[in-house]
């Protein structure tokens, strides 16, 4: 295997098999490209995640060949949203189709489709791009530890989500590789819990929010329960690790939400880094998509939708341009921001709102009595997208 994998010259070397990573994958595997496909996880493995897919989600798992087998699990589409703001509840009927899958599955389901496709998948792998060998026709990449092994691709897509990590051997071209965060940013927090601690059905998902931050609560196909959510990192500086992430949930969530008040405390939660980001990235034949690229914050659950677009459109974007010299990160983003640019700004609006959530609860009360309101409002969170009549929804 480590001969191959050292002596092929790879079309593509993708590294980060989340949603992005493994969509460009099956793509560009099943356009007859060579496809090695990195992570550094060994899997299956878990993410921080509100697991709730849109219905643009949806129909892109469609176009991958992977919509049947998750649906195959899940027992029923999210119908309902119930949104606390600011201690005020509303219910609004979600309009469009939407589903809970937990990420150990869903990203699961992703890799054995770009493997069939003909990818060949190394989990457990750290890799660091070594450009001093790199020459005009392939980049160079080199497996950290082990055995130590130098891989050749024309091109490299970078789909390491949110960790933007120090990839490259030479620290001129890491410079090259630079993250912009939002000021007011928050950190991702997410947790499973058993299926009788909350009080949920497996239609609908629970969203607290106040000046804290906000969690969302779904019930995932094996029955367990997903808690998700952006808080701030920076509000106490004494706080940190699992006691900032406990006290401040402790504040969003209500006091009765668990059945056991044991069940709170004996959570182990996962954080991410600060969210809301953009990452530029000046090297040749190297390209960032889904989060490595840009991500705006989870309270609209557009991310995966954004990530699985990004991995389509790139297999699109190269597949037949593996010689092109116009081709490049700038433009490759120009031609990403058109597509995503306004959702992530309606996002951004959203996440800025948040930020006052008694004035947005206010504002929510009246948008709420004008008719038809509830689906313009889940159109805005993706869930309420044109529906594709084919497309089988339990
Ligand atoms: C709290 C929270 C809730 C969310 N809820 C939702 C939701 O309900 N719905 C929704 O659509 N989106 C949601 N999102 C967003 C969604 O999780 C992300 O947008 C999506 O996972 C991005 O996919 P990706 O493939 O770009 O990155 P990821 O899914 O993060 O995958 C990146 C992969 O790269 C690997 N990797 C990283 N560095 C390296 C390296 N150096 N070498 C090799 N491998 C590496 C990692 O192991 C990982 O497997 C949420 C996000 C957060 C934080």
């Amino acid at each position: 295997m480590s001969s191959i994998i050292e002596n092929t010259t790879w079309d593509f070397v993708i590294i980060g098999a989340g949603p992005s990573g493994s969509a460009a994958a099956i793509n560009l595997a099943s356009k007859g490209k060579s496809v090695l496909l990195i992570d550094k996880s060994s899997f299956p493995r878990d993410k921080v995640c509100g697991c709730c897919l849109n219905e643009k989600s949806l129909r892109l798992l469609d176009s991958l060949g992977v919509l049947n087998k998750v649906m195959e699990q899940v027992s029923s589409k999210l119908e309902n949203l119930s949104l606390t703001i600011a201690n005020k509840n509303f219910n609004i009927p979600l309009s469009g189709n939407g589903l809970a899958v937990s990420r150990i599955l869903l990203d699961e389901l992703l890799i054995t489709q770009a493997i069939k496709n003909g990818t060949t998948f190394l989990p457990s792998t750290k890799v660091k791009i070594n450009t001093q060998l790199a020459n005009t026709e392939f980049r160079s990449i080199k497996i950290e530890g082990g055995n130590n092994l130098e891989i050749k691709s024309r091109f490299i897509i970078l789909a390491t989500g949110l960790s933007n990590p120090k990839i490259f051997i030479d620290p001129e071209e890491q410079k090259q590789f630079k993250t912009y965060i939002s000021k007011n940013s928050h950190i991702g927090v997410g947790a499973k819990v058993d299926c009788d601690s909350i009080n949920i059905k497996n239609n609908e998902i629970k969203m607290y929010v106040n000046k804290e931050g906000y969690v969302g609560i779904t019930r995932l196909e094996d029955g367990n329960i997903d808690l998700a959510g952006a808080i701030s990192a920076h509000k106490d500086e004494s706080l940190k690790g699992q006691v900032l992430i406990k006290d401040t949930i402790s504040k969003i969530l209500p006091n009765n939400i668990f059945k056991n008040k044991n069940d709170f405390q004996n959570i182990v939660w996962q954080g991410t880094p600060l969210l809301t980001r953009e990452s530029k990235l000046n090297i040749s034949k190297v390209f960032l998509i889904g989060d490595a690229n840009r991500y705006v914050e989870p309270f609209t659950g557009q991310g995966i939708s954004w990530a699985l677009e990004s991995g389509v459109m790139i297999s699109e974007y190269l597949e037949n341009t593996l010689t092109s010299s116009s081709i490049n990160q700038k433009n490759w983003k120009r031609v990403l921001k058109k597509t995503q640019g306004n959702e992530m700004l309606k996002c951004n609006i959203i996440k800025h709102s948040l930020r006052y959530p008694k004035t947005t609860s206010k504002i929510l009360s009246y948008v709420l009595k004008i008719p038809n309101s509830t689906h313009y409002l889940t159109t805005l969170f993706g869930h309420g997208m044109a529906t594709n009549k084919d497309m089988k929804i339990p």
